[in-house]
């Protein structure tokens, strides 16, 4: 007998979709069955055909949590997961106080955060210039992977220069550890804001313009280089164009372990929604133009960008205001941990007509495979935790400000509209989120290590 089935469910794999009944034990799937075999269970769920996607992971989100909880915290922060079919987050070291740099403040977040989570999460660790020699306590601890600057970076971070980088990856390489860059070159961003700043009036075109993407290629460039001669594991964050992926893709194709991440912002939206929406769609890397945006869907299809996150980056209204902090000066960052799955499914297969599947793979099986949770996270099989998702093809929605379980009900992509909604969210084999709502208990996420 088992605790729970999934009745007439469409799977969604990477590589196919096809019909079963998804069967539960103790947390796990324990059996995938065709739909004529009866089962037996505690509780039966009858998907009615809707599809059922392996829980998303977040590979990329900001909860703030602890130290700037004005902004997000783990209980709405992970909410919003629950309710948008994210059953992991991979959450960030810097927008917390302090910043996840040594063993120590590792404990002290999970003991902070753990009895507010409604699902799991990983944490990345932090690489500053000053932590080099804790990050083998780190990686010891259950960090994920590594999260540097090489271009500006708040300031209750710092960012590493590329000697920095070279030492950091050579230890992060003596136990196999990943690091993940923000990849916008320091001198070029610096050097543009300080001419648009000699301007009389500043508008939004020179906010992106004092980053373009020569930016972007040349740091990734620089870690591709390093990685490929320290031998040490990468991952570039953030991807926003599709010649930066390009890059991506030729270093993979001669060997270098890298792994492409893109958000959902990059798949959506253009650099005309920041020049005629202002500071809610200011971001870092900024958007780019209509064409980038069709293009990177080819770089998330090929797998060249085999991680889909949200890079949730909230902020309190105030800090967006263009008024008290000028277009330079007000917060950069999109909140969307909520709605990145649903987005992705409109924009991409609805909209632009590609297979579920693909999702399956940025959403899951890619981001497990990158910090190494695949076997526990990231898909549908025997053995594997129970996250699954529910999502209805054909159910329309409109993204409202109080929809959003964020501390701050503020988003980019407040008004977008679109097709396609998960419905259902389960935690190893509990239901955290239906139709909107939380129904799940605080405290229930569990803190992920890798598997090793
Ligand atoms: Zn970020």
């Amino acid at each position: 007998m088992f605790d729970l089935v999934l009745k007439n469910s469409k799977i969604v794999t990477p590589d196919r979709i096809y019909e079963g009944n998804i069967c539960v034990k103790d947390g796990t799937i324990s059996a995938i069955t065709s739909l004529s075999q009866e089962v037996e269970a505690v509780e039966v769920v009858d998907v009615g055909g809707k599809l059922v996607f392996p829980g998303a992971i977040d590979t990329h989100a900001h909860l703030n949590d602890p130290g700037y909880n004005w902004r997000e915290d783990y209980e709405h922060g992970t909410a919003a997961a629950a309710v948008g079919g994210i059953t992991t987050v991979v959450d960030m070291p810097l927008q917390n106080d302090p910043a996840l740099t040594d063993g120590k403040i590792f404990d002290v977040k999970v003991e902070k955060v753990s009895p507010n989570a409604y699902v799991d999460y990983c944490f990345w660790g932090g690489l500053v210039d000053y932590n080099l020699n804790n990050l083998i306590e780190l990686d010891d601890k259950g960090c994920v992977a590594f999260k540097s600057f090489i271009g500006p970076v708040s300031p209750d971070y710092v960012s590493l220069t590329i000697g920095q980088v070279r030492e950091a990856l050579e230890i992060l390489k003596t136990v196999d550890a990943r690091a993940g860059f923000h990849c916008e070159d320091y001198s070029i961003i610096k050097w543009e804001e300080s001419r648009a700043q000699r301007k009389e009036s500043i508008t939004w075109e020179d906010f992106l313009n004092s980053r373009p993407l020569i930016a972007e290629i040349i740091a990734t460039k620089n870690i591709l280089d390093l990685a490929r001669e320290t031998g040490a594991k990468v991952h570039i964050c953030h991807v926003s164009h599709p010649d930066v992926a390009e890059e991506i893709k030729k270093a993979k194709q001669e060997g270098i372990d890298v792994i492409g991440e893109t958000c959902s912002h990059y798949l959506t939206f253009s650099r005309e929604d920041v020049i005629s929406k202002g500071s809610l769609f200011k971001c870092a890397p900024p958007l780019r133009e209509k064409e980038a945006v069709e293009k990177m869907w080819e770089y998330v299809e090929d797998g060249t960008l085999s991680c889909l996150s949200s890079d949730h980056s909230p902020s309190a209204l105030e800090e967006k205001s263009e008024e008290d902090h000028g277009i330079f000066g007000a917060w950069g960052g999109i909140s969307g941990i909520q709605n990145v799955f649903q987005v992705a499914f409109s924009e991409g297969v609805v909209k632009r007509g590609y297979s579920p599947t693909i999702l399956a793979r940025s959403l899951s099986e890619g981001p497990a495979k990158a910090f190494e949770l695949y076997g526990k996270k990231g898909a549908i099989e025997v053995g594997f935790d129970a996250d699954l998702v529910v999502l209805d093809p054909e159910k329309e929605w409109e993204i409202t400000p109080d929809s959003l379980k964020y501390v701050n009900k503020i988003s980019a992509f407040v008004g977008l509209k679109g097709k396609g909604l998960p419905v259902m969210t389960f935690v190893r084999g509990n239901v955290v989120a239906k139709n909107n709502e939380v129904i799940g208990s605080k405290g229930f996420g569990e803190l992920v290590k890798k598997i090793k």
